[in-house]
C-alpha cells in the first residue's frame, strides 16, 4: 500500500516528455500508374482511368514503374539514405472495399532506401531527425458514400505511394510540424511529388507515445492513422500527448493502440488496441522481380539530386547577405530565385535587387497573373507559376541591376524607383531612358535644394517657430514641404541636413 502511494505520487508530480514518430506518404510525380500505363492523374471524371492491372482482376501481371523506382532512389539520395543493393516487392494482405487485389503491394524488409536523415530549422536553430526507411507502394482507391449506397472510383488505384518513416526523433507538435514542411518542400524541389495537400497528395501516420522526462525506454506506441493536414497533425499532438500525460498521472496505463482524428471535435478517439491488430501476413510477390540497381542507373539518379532547400536559403544568406526573409522566398519560390541569380551577375547590389524582387515584382506578377491564360492558351489557370511568368517580362534582367545601381548612387528616390519599376514592366524600357523621358533623377545639387527650403520656411513661420522652441518634429514636416516643391525629386536625407543647418542659424 505504502509502496503502492509512493509510486502513484510519483507518476502524478513527475515531468513527461513526448516521443513522435511520423509515417508520411506521398504519392508521386509519374505520368503513370505503379503497375500499369494508366494515367497518374487527379480529378478524372471516377473510374476512367483505370484497367485489368489496377482494378485487381484475375490473371494480370504488374510491371513496376521505373520513374517510381528512381523517384523512390532519388529521395533516398535527398534524405542522405543508404540505397540498398536490392529492393524487393512483397504482398500485404488485408481486406478493404478500394483495394479490389485484397492485397496491397509494397517494399516489406528490403526497402529502397534505408538509413537517412533530414535536417530543418526550428526554434531558432537547425533539428535532425533519423529517417529509418523510404519504400515504394501502391495507393488504394476512393470511397464515397451517399444517401442510400455507397461508390468506389479507382482511379487512384495503383498510383505510386512512397512511404518515408521516421526514426522516433521528433519532441512535440511544433517539431512534427516543421518536419512535415521541410520534408514536402524537399520532395517539390527534388521533382519527386507536387506534395498538392488540397489533392490529398501527402498523408501521414502519426505515432506518439510518452515517457517520465529524461527516461530512455519507449512508452506505449498511439498511432493516429490518415491525417490529411499538417496543421491536423499539429492539433492532434496538441490533443494527445496531454491527454496522454494525464492517463499516466492519474495513475492509468497506456496500451498500444491505433486512434482517430476527428477535426471537428479536436480530439483523439480510439478504433483499436493491439490485441485487434492485423496481421498482414507478408510474403515476397511472386509477380515481381526483386530490383537490384546498377552504377549506371544510380548515376542517373544521382544526377537529378538538386540543392536542398535548406542549403539553398543558408547560401542565399550567406553568398548574396541577404536577410532569412528574403532568402526564404527565394527558397520557396525557385524560379524567382533563380532570376535574383541570374541578375546579381549584373551587380553587386544584391539587397536592393532582392527588394525589388520579393516586393514590387512578385505584386506586378500577382496582377498580371490573370492576363497570362488569355495570351497563352496552352497555359490553364492556376497552372501560371512564377516560371512561367518569368518568361513574360518586358525588359531584361540588366535592367534590374541599372535601376538597383540608381538606387544605390542616389540618382534615384525610392518612390521614384518605384515609378521607374512599373513604367518598366509594363513597356519594357530601360531605367536610364525613363529618368531620363520623366525627369526623374534625384536631386543632390545642394544650391537647388537650398533654394526649396528657403521657401518652405518662409510659407510656414509657425512650423519654424515650433522646431525653434524645442519641437524636433517639425522638421519633417517641414521636409515634407520641401518634397512637395522638389516634386519628390529632392534628396531627401541631403534637404533635412540643410534645414536643420538654416534654422539653427
Ligand atoms: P510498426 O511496425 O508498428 O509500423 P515501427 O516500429 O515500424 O512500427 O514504427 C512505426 C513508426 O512509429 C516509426 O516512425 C517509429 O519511429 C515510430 N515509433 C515506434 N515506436 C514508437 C514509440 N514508442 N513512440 C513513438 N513513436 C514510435
Ligand atoms: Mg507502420
Ligand atoms: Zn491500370
Amino acid at each position: 500500500m505504502f509502496l503502492r502511494t509512493i509510486l502513484w505520487f510519483n507518476a502524478r508530480t513527475m515531468d513527461y516528455e513526448a516521443v513522435i514518430g511520423l509515417e508520411t506518404h506521398v504519392q508521386l510525380k509519374t505520368k503513370s500508374k505503379m503497375w500499369c500505363g494508366c494515367a497518374n492523374e487527379f480529378g478524372a471524371p471516377p473510374n476512367t482511368n483505370v484497367c485489368p492491372v489496377c482494378l485487381g482482376l484475375p490473371g494480370v501481371l504488374p510491371v513496376a514503374n521505373e520513374e517510381a523506382l528512381r523517384l523512390t532512389a532519388l529521395t533516398g539520395l535527398l534524405l542522405n539514405c543508404r540505397i540498398p543493393g536490392l529492393a524487393k516487392f512483397d504482398r500485404k494482405n488485408y481486406f478493404y472495399p478500394d483495394m479490389p487485389k485484397n492485397y496491397q503491394i509494397t517494399q516489406y524488409d528490403q526497402p529502397s532506401a534505408t538509413d537517412g536523415w533530414v535536417e530543418f530549422e526550428f526554434n531558432g536553430g537547425l533539428a535532425r531527425v533519423r529517417i529509418t526507411r523510404a519504400h515504394l507502394e501502391e495507393d488504394v482507391g476512393k470511397s464515397f458514400h451517399f444517401e442510400r449506397h455507397s461508390g468506389l472510383d479507382f482511379n487512384r488505384a495503383g498510383v505510386p505511394l512512397m512511404e518515408i518513416v521516421s526514426e522516433p526523433d521528433l519532441t512535440g507538435a511544433d517539431m512534427a510540424y516543421e518536419y512535415l514542411n521541410a520534408l514536402k518542400d524537399i520532395l517539390i524541389h527534388g521533382g519527386v511529388s507536387d506534395c498538392d495537400m488540397e489533392k490529398g497528395m501527402v498523408r501521414c501516420d502519426v505515432n506518439v507515445s510518452v515517457r517520465p522526462a529524461g527516461s530512455r525506454e519507449l512508452g506505449a506506441k498511439i498511432e493516429i492513422k490518415n491525417m490529411n493536414s499538417f496543421s491536423g497533425v499539429r492539433r492532434a499532438l496538441e490533443f494527445e500527448i496531454p491527454r496522454q500525460i494525464a492517463a499516466l498521472k492519474k495513475g492509468g496505463k497506456l496500451i498500444q493502440s491505433t486512434r482517430r482524428w476527428d477535426d471537428t471535435a479536436g480530439v483523439t478517439e480510439e478504433m483499436r488496441t493491439k490485441e485487434h491488430a492485423h496481421d498482414y501476413r507478408y510474403f515476397p510477390d511472386p509477380d515481381l522481380m526483386p530490383f537490384a540497381p546498377t552504377e549506371a542507373w544510380l548515376a542517373e539518379v544521382r544526377s537529378r539530386v538538386v540543392e536542398l532547400p535548406l542549403a539553398r536559403k543558408q547560401r542565399f544568406m550567406r553568398e548574396y547577405g541577404l536577410p532569412a526573409g528574403d532568402a526564404e522566398v527565394f527558397k520557396n519560390d525557385v524560379a524567382l530565385g533563380n532570376y535574383f541569380e541570374g541578375v546579381t551577375k549584373h551587380t553587386k547590389s544584391h539587397k536592393a535587387i532582392a527588394n525589388f524582387l520579393v516586393n514590387n515584382l512578385r505584386a506586378k506578377l500577382a496582377e498580371f497573373r490573370q492576363s497570362i491564360p488569355a495570351a497563352d492558351p496552352q497555359t490553364k489557370e492556376g497552372e501560371v507559376t512564377t516560371f512561367k511568368m518569368l518568361d513574360y517580362l518586358r525588359f531584361k534582367p540588366e535592367h534590374m541591376a541599372e535601376l538597383a545601381a540608381l538606387i544605390d548612387t542616389k540618382t534615384l528616390s525610392s518612390s521614384a524607383a518605384q515609378q521607374v519599376f512599373s513604367e518598366m514592366f509594363e513597356t519594357g524600357k530601360s531605367p536610364a531612358a525613363i529618368v531620363r523621358d520623366r525627369g526623374l533623377a534625384q536631386v543632390s545639387d545642394e544650391g537647388t535644394i537650398e533654394k526649396f527650403c528657403d521657401e518652405a520656411i518662409a510659407a510656414h513661420p509657425g512650423p519654424v517657430n515650433d522646431f525653434k522652441s524645442g519641437k524636433a518634429a517639425a522638421l519633417n514636416f517641414l521636409k515634407g514641404q520641401v518634397m512637395k516643391l522638389s516634386k519628390g525629386k529632392a534628396n531627401p536625407a541631403l534637404a533635412g541636413e540643410i534645414l536643420e543647418r538654416k534654422l539653427k542659424d
